[in-house]
């Protein structure tokens, strides 16, 4: 069996989780050692975020000047329990009733694989910069309380992404949560109902007109929370919240939608004559890294020299590399091909993650050799 797939299906056996990715840890600093790395250490991020894991960081060392970073996660959704992983026809799936973890254990088993082959090719490269996060499936977490002074790196993949191989995550939104509190009268619904307000009408009125869903090609909101009185109904209902998200890859656009959505509010509930009480907090930055710059044009040479069509896009969600881009370290995700992750239906098609190994390997190859080309 390909070393790579040995990795992977190992990591995937052992049970790990958000705050607990320690016995996948284990298994990477052991292999990270046996790997030749150096300047291996697990900080202190478990702590500071409940868990009981660190974020890890190692180095393989190079012969050239300059380093480039890889990074991927440890930790995983939940029904990532008792893994069975299952190989059919040129796919690993599990039996179906758990995750298969191959976001993020096939980055992992990647990044592993592209410094085995740097090793055994016996060429001249610079040094490989390894991160391994946790808490990344709980907004981004671990990479949220990494220290960024001992990256040397100006380019970083980030090797999470569904997709076959050649799919490189350009751009990720930025976003933002968002609710309305609905406030109205309450009265005896029998005897009195005229005296009350109510404010699940009121709230149905301003979801009913409210702009969501595709907002435009880079930008979405979503409200499917809605709450409202108390259990009983017996009494106009004083209370409703509505509760949703919005996202956009353009910063300004997803400011523009929060005072939309703000506006909206407001004047929906006065003309119906209650009163609403709005309120928003931004998640995790955003990026978007241009066609045209080194990390980008770097991958897409790797992937002419493997014969593998590049296929530079946007997005859904965010990943490490999001906080990494807000760090100043030009940063992109790479698909590994794994599909259907976060549901009991993930899988991966060997003929794409058989091959990131050497995309590991091939990148640092081609930065050494080229370097002055892929300055950020
Ligand atoms: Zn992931």
């Amino acid at each position: 069996m390909e070393k790579i797939l040995a990795d992977f299906l190992e990591m995937v056996q052992v049970d790990a989780i958000s705050f607990d990715e320690r016995k996948v840890a284990d298994i990477c600093l052991r292999k990270l050692e046996e790997l030749g790395c150096v300047d291996i250490y697990e900080d202190k991020a478990g702590e500071k975020v409940g868990g009981n894991t660190g974020n890890i960081f190692a180095r393989f060392p190079g012969t050239l000047p300059g380093s480039i970073l890889f990074s991927a996660h440890m930790d995983r959704m939940p029904q990532g329990f008792g893994i069975e992983p299952v190989i059919e026809d040129g796919i690993v799936k599990t039996k179906g009733d758990t995750i298969l973890a191959a976001d993020d254990l096939g980055g992992i088993a990647a990044i592993f694989d592209g410094i085995r082959k740097l090793k055994a090719c016996g060429q001249p490269h610079p040094t490989v910069e390894i991160l391994l996060t946790i808490c990344e499936e709980k907004g981004l977490l671990g990479s949220l309380h990494f220290d960024y002074a001992d990256i040397k790196s100006e380019i970083s993949y980030a090797l999470d992404s569904p997709g076959h191989i050649g799919r490189i995550l350009i751009a990720s939104p930025h976003s933002a949560k968002l609710q309305v509190e609905v406030f109205g009268k309450a009265a005896h619904a029998g005897s009195e109902p005229e005296k009350g307000k109510s404010a699940a009408v009121g709230a149905a009125k301003i979801l009913a007109n409210l702009r969501e869903g595709r907002l435009d090609h880079e930008s979405t909101s979503n409200f499917p929370i809605v709450e409202a009185g108390h259990g009983a109904t017996n009494a106009v209902c004083d209370y409703a919240i509505i509760k949703g998200e919005a996202r956009s890859i353009d910063k300004q656009k997803l400011m523009d939608y929060i005072a939309y959505f703000e506006k909206h509010c407001q004047e929906t509930a006065e003309a119906f004559g209650v009163t609403a009480k709005t309120a928003w907090n931004l998640g995790s930055p955003g990026y978007k890294v241009e066609k045209d710059s080194a990390s980008v044009r770097l991958i897409s040479e790797v992937f002419a020299q493997m014969g593998v069509e590049p296929l530079p896009e946007a997005s859904g969600g965010g990943m490490d590399a999001n906080r990494y881009n807000a760090k100043g370290i030009q940063s992109v995700g790479l698909a590994t091909g794994y599909f259907d992750n976060h549901t009991t239906n993930e899988h991966v098609f060997l003929d794409s993650f058989l091959r990131t190994g050497e995309m590991v390997m091939r990148t640092v190859l081609e930065y050494g050799k080229n370097m002055e080309k892929y300055k950020v």
